[in-house]
């Protein structure tokens, strides 16, 4: 077995040895590697290339730092006799015997026990400088960065306190050697600035901090990050999503149903951003907030001259949404005209302007939403049963915040990051106080309520600071109030909603609500949420149910189907 042994050059029992077969080179126990020069050259041009040259120096110094400690500890181990000053000298022969670099001390004054360290060096036939000017040609500031790491990591072993070289002439600038100067770091003028290329880069740390400013800055340019609002873990939400991915990979008209605020339009727009028409147009309308008189050229578009004020020809939403998906909320508001026109849309694809003759065709898919009873609607008339029928092939129910109470976290943080952002004024969060009392609110605004809450807090709250209670209660309505006040488990009032009380009072004698009002308000309340149990509407008001039964009957509000 062929074995090299340098022995003789080292002085040492057997340091190195080549073992061919066995794949290994060992320089006492440490595994060695025998990589090219030129394969290093490559290493270090990536690394400049896709970190940058103050990060790739870095990387490279503490590298050579690296380096330079395990020969110390190496070199140590071999000559438990030898003086500090004797291994110190090693240190340069090891970088030669590497062949690293050809190193000879030009001046020393060393004195360990004193803490007394200056050395100059000169480094001839640098490696490093050799494979710097063959990449990337000759360098304006020394490169010799592996090496500079490894005097500094050797050195520092053996004294036993941080060392510093630096290189005051480089051949990869040009010079005709390399020419190093080491001392104690403080002695050195610009200790701070050289001891930042041996600091460990944290790549993750600034990715994810640019992350977090690119979605901030997307947050506050669009204000329609229709999935990005989406955002919850609750199962009752879960279950929504899924319905809307199923419903996005075909044509289907869908019917979105729920109260009013649980954000039926960014399930639609959500709907319409992840389904093959995404490219093409989503265009809302609510169909309650224009005049009936409106609502069909609003929805057909209109022919020049088709009625007084009618002097150009523009085209509807229909139109508008060709290719795309129209949403169509509050549908149960549409007239009974709309409703026969609409339905021939969704049979046939078909449609004329207002005031026009000419039958145009039109590829649109419908989103429909409503927060009323439709099926109740067609009872009582106000709603074609045929065109519920065409809506109601897939319908999907959004549910309402307090059924997915899990989720009000996330969408605070959510409403948060996009208030912050439209109001340029960072708010560090929301206290815990402030959470609970948002976790036990009952939500009958749903959504669009935490939403306009979270604003008010932005806006209330100081800058760098947390959105306490007092900037998102500062006057909630009476009604509304009571169901958030007693909605904790268990029914006990939160102490945290006691500080919004006040706001309700100040709220209540705003609107001159007599006490009577005030109280049937409560006891109408406690019987709902009690289900009609008047024993457990009494422990809601803190009374008992006699008190409870004769005050109902004085207002002679005793709800139907209330029982013990
Ligand atoms: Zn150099």
């Amino acid at each position: 077995m062929p074995s090299i042994e340098l022995n003789s050059y080292m002085d040492m029992p057997s340091p190195l040895s080549v073992e061919f077969q066995k794949g290994r080179i060992t320089l006492e126990k440490h595994r060695m590697l025998m990589l090219h020069a030129g394969a290093m050259g490559s290493l270090r041009r990536e690394l400049m290339d896709t970190l940058g040259m103050e990060w790739a120096r870095r990387v490279l110094t503490r590298m050579g730092f690296v380096s330079g400690e395990l020969d110390a500890g190496l070199v140590r181990r071999l000559m438990p006799n030898a003086s500090d000053d004797d291994l110190l000298l090693m240190g340069p022969m090891m970088h030669s015997a590497e062949g690293i670099v050809r190193v000879s001390p030009l001046k020393l004054d060393i004195d360990i026990a004193n803490q007394k360290y200056y050395a100059e060096m000169l480094w001839e036939d640098s490696f490093e400088a050799e494979v710097h000017v063959k990449s990337m040609g000759l360098s304006p500031e020394a490169v010799c960065w592996i090496q500079i790491g490894y005097a500094c990591g050797y050195t520092s072993a053996i004294v036993g306190k941080r060392i510093l070289y630096k290189e005051v002439e480089c051949a990869g600038c040009g010079d005709r050697h390399c020419r190093i100067i080491g001392k104690p770091i403080e002695e050195w003028e610009d200790a701070e600035a050289e001891a930042r290329h041996f600091e460990p880069i944290r790549v993750a740390d600034q990715i994810i901090q640019l992350q977090e400013e690119v979605q901030h800055l997307r947050y506050s340019i669009d204000d329609q990050v229709a999935m990005g609002e989406m955002v919850g873990t609750s199962n009752a939400f879960r279950d929504t999503c899924e319905l809307i991915h199923k419903a996005a990979d075909s044509q289907v008209t869908v019917l979105l149903l729920g109260e009013t605020g649980v954000g039926k339009e960014v399930f639609a727009r959500s709907l319409h951003s992840i389904s093959t028409r995404a490219k093409n147009t989503f265009v809302p309308i609510n169909c309650a907030a224009i005049p009936e008189e409106l609502i069909e050229s609003e929805l057909f578009g209109v022919e020049k001259g088709a009625y007084t004020g009618a002097q150009h020809s523009r085209p509807g939403r229909f139109e508008r949404a060709h290719g795309g998906t129209l949403f169509l909320d509050e549908v149960g508001e549409l007239s009974a005209s709309a409703q026969a026109k609409i339905l021939r849309v969704l049979q046939d694809g078909e449609f004329e302007r207002i005031g026009d003759t000419r039958t145009r065709r039109v590829d649109v898919r419908l989103v429909a939403a409503t927060n009323v009873d439709l099926k109740q609607a067609v009872e009582a008339g106000r709603f074609r049963a045929d065109l519920y029928y065409r809506l109601n092939i897939f319908p999907v129910i959004v549910p309402p915040l307090r059924e997915r109470k899990d989720d009000i976290p996330l969408l605070v943080n959510r409403f948060l990051e996009k208030y912050s952002a439209r109001h340029g004024k960072r708010v560090t969060g929301i206290t815990e106080r402030a959470m609970e009392t948002l976790m036990k609110f009952d939500w009958p605004g749903n959504i669009r309520e935490l939403e306009n809450m979270i604003e008010r807090g932005v806006i209330l709250v100081g800058p760098n600071q947390h959105i306490d209670v007092k900037q998102i209660f500062p006057c909630v309505d009476l009604s509304r109030g009571m169901a958030g006040a007693g909605a904790g488990p268990g029914g006990e009032a939160p102490r945290e909603a006691a500080g919004s009380l006040d706001h309700m009072v100040e709220s209540a004698l705003n609107q001159s609500a007599s006490l009577e009002q005030i109280e049937q308000i409560m006891l109408t309340k406690a019987v709902e949420r009690s289900n009609g149990n008047l024993s457990s509407a009494a422990r809601l008001l803190n009374m008992t149910r006699p008190q409870l039964a004769y005050r109902l009957k004085k207002y002679q509000a005793v709800p139907d189907g209330v029982t013990d």
